[in-house]
């Protein structure tokens, strides 16, 4: 299923054309400021239905991860990961970390926004950005 592309709804069609120019932007309400993904309707703080879609730092840490040692999938040889990002604007993505990895436990290490092309679309992907990670 190469070939497949996602059917891009109201919400998702923002959010692609960003991350097709490199930026990750998501859905920030127009009222409170506060930031919201996966991009929904109303604000879950205020109830407003006004939002704009506002770029975020790029910056977060690692809230949980795994690293898959069996292939599922075509396009994922093993060994590869998935791993839980803590936005610093406060969403939580689930992406991916390429590089250099963290030795021992990631939970609570920084990452940095990065993009890799999958499946011929740039999608989001993290950099560890904790001590240690420019020096390899
Ligand atoms: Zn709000």
């Amino acid at each position: 299923m190469a070939d497949a592309q996602p059917v891009l709804s109201l919400y998702d069609e923002p959010f692609w054309a960003a991350m097709a120019e490199g930026r990750l932007e998501l859905q920030s309400c127009a009222s409170c400021a506060r930031f919201r993904y996966p991009p929904a309707p109303v604000c879950p703080d205020c109830l407003s239905m006004d939002y704009a879609w506002t770029p975020v730092s790029g910056r977060g840490e690692i809230l949980s991860w795994v690293i898959f040692h069996r292939q599922y999938f075509d396009d994922f040889p093993p060994p590869y990961n998935a791993i839980a990002v803590r936005l610093e604007e406060g969403p939580i993505l689930v992406s991916n970390l390429m590089g250099i990895m963290p030795v021992g436990n990631w939970i609570g290490e920084p990452v940095q926004l990065t993009c890799r092309q999958h499946e011929g679309r740039r999608q989001h992907a993290f950099e560890w950005a904790g001590a240690g990670a420019e020096g390899a």
